[in-house]
Parts: structure tokens; sequence; C-alpha cells
């Protein structure tokens, strides 16, 4: 077998993105043990760029070690206990991860479904919070299978007064698009690293609030070995966290100063997440949000131009994913081929009832950038008219172009 290498590509999806080169750089740094204090230094700098990530004052901010998911599996298993009603309002497909997530851990899961292609008006979510009285609602800030984002701030604010737990996916959005972690009122947020974060995907960073910390630490299993009588004792009562990998309340201990032994932590992704945040927080959140909105108009503009019918309601578009309407004749499947074989271009397809119907493009963290944006439209133009469609040539790298240059 020869040494690895890998094809060089220009990554478009809503995730996993171009990893930044000073991302990958530090990846290559020698490790620490976990518990030397050069080590425990660096997690703890974690936690503090984080907290600015979130924009939250909470005490807890630290990375799971897992994909995505397993920051909301740690956050889900870690407050949900079994016959606990919870709902989960659903705009599309990771909707349904946290119902899955939910149901495995025990909840009583209520659920309310809008079209996919649209968002919640948060009046009717609130309207079924005081319906159904939850002790959690959960739900997804920005839905990359259909490219919505769902405003947060006034059903987080109705969760608070009606003294709810609201737990929000930010996977897609923290670091892309604004989260105001504690301006929202929001419990706990959960983020991934390898969408608008531009690191490698195996880490989830999460927060929460001393809401749900008194939860998780009401839970809290003591070790038959090490525990004295009087904990034992204590013990009786509680509904222990079913996971030990996702036990929330034994992973602060190891995030805190005390430093009990949980698992060993990912030396390398932390590395990697600490150069990520701080890459964020260097270019600064605002203009970060702003340079993702102005890469999104340019690419907007030129498959518009192109003839191409974008997805969706544009009042709640996700400014990271541009979801196209698939032209009628065409085999989505097909041209995704021919990009990636051709060009070296990876977009994405879509899940559910949008499978075979929409393509997606994400413009996130490092991908976003104008070479990579006029490399797409140039691209997906030519294999477009491999394929017989009908679009306006040449049309959509001039309007792109011309957004560029009135910017410039
Ligand atoms: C990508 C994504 C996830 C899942 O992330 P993994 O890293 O694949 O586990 C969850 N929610 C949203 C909104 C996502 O976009």
């Amino acid at each position: 077998m020869k040494e690895l290498q890998t094809p060089s590509r220009t990554i478009m999806t809503p995730g996993p993105v171009e990893v930044d080169p000073r991302v990958l750089r530090v990846m290559s740094t020698p490790i620490l043990g976990q518990f030397d204090p050069a080590f425990t230094h660096i997690m703890n700098e974690t936690m503090t760029l984080l907290r600015s990530l979130f924009q939250t004052e909470n005490r807890w901010a630290y990375p799971i070690d897992g994909t995505s998911r397993s920051g909301l599996e740690a956050v889900l298993a870690s407050v949900i206990e079994p016959g606990d009603s919870m709902l989960v309002p659903v705009f599309g497909r990771f909707g349904h991860l946290l119902i899955e997530i939910g149901q495995r851990y025990g909840a009583e899961v209520h659920t309310m479904e809008c079209e996919w292609g649209a968002v919640f008006d948060p009046d009717d979510i609130i309207k079924e919070i005081k319906r159904v009285k939850p002790k959690i609602v959960a739900m997804v800030h920005g839905e990359t299978s259909t490219g919505r984002l769902q405003p947060l701030k006034q059903i987080g604010e109705a969760c608070r007064a009606l003294d709810m737990l609201f737990i929000v996916d930010a996977v897609a959005t923290i670091g892309g698009v604004e989260v105001k972690v504690d301006e929202w009122k929001i419990d706990a947020a959960i983020g991934g690293t390898q969408k608008c974060l531009s690191v490698p995907s195996g880490m989830s960073p999460i927060t929460y609030n001393d809401r749900v910390a008194a939860v998780v630490e009401s839970r809290k299993k003591v070790e038959k070995g090490i525990a004295t009588q009087d904990e034992l004792q204590k013990q009786i009562d509680i509904s222990p966290i079913k996971s030990n990998y996702f036990d929330l309340s034994q992973l602060q201990d190891y995030w805190s100063p005390r430093r009990l032994n949980h698992h060993t932590e990912a030396t390398t992704m932390l590395y990697a997440l600490r150069e990520g945040v701080r890459l964020v927080l260097e270019e600064g959140l605002s203009e970060r949000f702003q340079r993702h909105t102005y890469h999104e108009k340019a690419l907007m503009k030129g498959l518009e131009a192109m003839g191409l019918e974008l997805f969706g309601d544009p009042d709640c578009k996700m400014p990271v994913v541009t979801c196209i309407v698939i032209p009628s004749g065409i085999d989505g499947e097909a041209v995704r081929a021919d990009l990636l074989h051709h060009f070296g271009i990876e977009i994405a397809s879509s899940f559910g009832p949008l499978a075979g119907r929409i393509w997606r493009i994400g413009t996130m963290g490092y991908s976003c950038r104008k070479e990579n944006v006029l490399f797409v439209l140039a691209g997906l133009e030519a294999i477009l008219i491999k394929h017989g469609a009908a679009i306006h040539c040449g049309a959509g790298l001039q309007a792109a172009l011309s957004i560029y240059e009135q910017a410039e």
C-alpha cells in the first residue's frame, strides 16, 4: 500500500467543509499528557474561547469528543429522565434526530412539523408549549437539510418565563451565523466543528447554564469504590444518567479544576478546535457573519442569473446554505458526479422528501471564499450545459463578478 494521497477538492457542501490550513498546521503539534499543566491550560483556554463563540457567560463551555451528534446526545442524555415530556418542533431532517435521541433516553416526545423549506412562526410554537407544558423544548437553529434558519429569541424567552429548558442544535450555525446563547435565553446549545468552524469532524463544542447544570448534578452517580456512606445513601432517589460516555456530571468534573478522570481528551482535536475558534474570534464575529452573507449574495445572484430556481422561503434562508431546485429532466446525482469528476467540486444532495429534488451548496467557514464561489458557478454551468439544461450561458459568473466588483 502506498503513502496516503488524497485528490484535490473544492468542498462546497454544508459540511464537512475545507479545513483552514492553520488548523491543519496545529494538528501536527506534538501531543501532551492529559494532566500535564501545559495541556490543562490549553483546555481552560479553549473553554474561554468557546464562551466568546457562544456569546455566553456560562461557566460550562467545553467540547464533547465525537461528532456533532455526540454533543446533542450528551446534553439530551444528561437532561432527560425517563418519562420527561419534550417538545420538538421539526422543520427538516435534523429535527428528527432530536426526536430519535429523545425517545431513546425515555422522553415522551411531542412533535409539531412545518413544511420543509419554511420555519415556524414563534407564536405557533409558544402556543404549543403552553398546551403541552413540556420539561424540555429542543429544536434546530439552522436546518442544513432545507437551508432554513429558525428565529429563536421569542421561543427562548417563553421557555424561560415558563421554566422549561430550551435546548438548541446550533451545529450548522455556530461561527457562521449569529448565535446569542445568553440573550436568546438558550439553556444548552450544541455546536459542530466541521461546518462553519472549518475544523475536521470529531468534536462537538457545547455550552449550558446553571439551570441545566442543576439537573445534571442532581443525577450524579457516585462510584461505589470512592463514595462515603452518606453519598451512597443519597443515591437511592436519583435517576442516574443512562450513559457513561455522555454523562455531563462526570464530564464537567473533568473540565473543572478537580480534573476527575473521565475519558482521555482527544489531544489533536482539541488543538484543532482551539485554533479554529481562535481564528473565528481573530476575524471578529460580526465580520465573519458579514463575510458569509457577502459570498452568499454573490452565489445567489450567480445561480439566479444562470436561470436556476432557489428552493425555500427566502425570508428564513440560512446564509451559509443555498438550496437549488434541480431543473426538470436533469439527473441531479449525475450532475454531482460530473462536478466531482471534472472539477473536483463537491456539492450536496438532500434527504427525505427533498432527495432528488434539490442540490445544496454550502458557503461555510474556510470554504466561503470568492475563488470557491466563482469556481462552483463555472463548474455547475459547464456541467449543466453538458446535460442539456436550458441555462443562460455566462450570465451566472458575470452576476457574481459584478457583486464582487461593486464591493471592491
Ligand atoms: C451536520 C449536522 C448534525 C450532525 O452532525 P454530525 O457531526 O454528522 O454528527 C446535526 N445537526 C445539524 C443541524 C447539522 O447540520
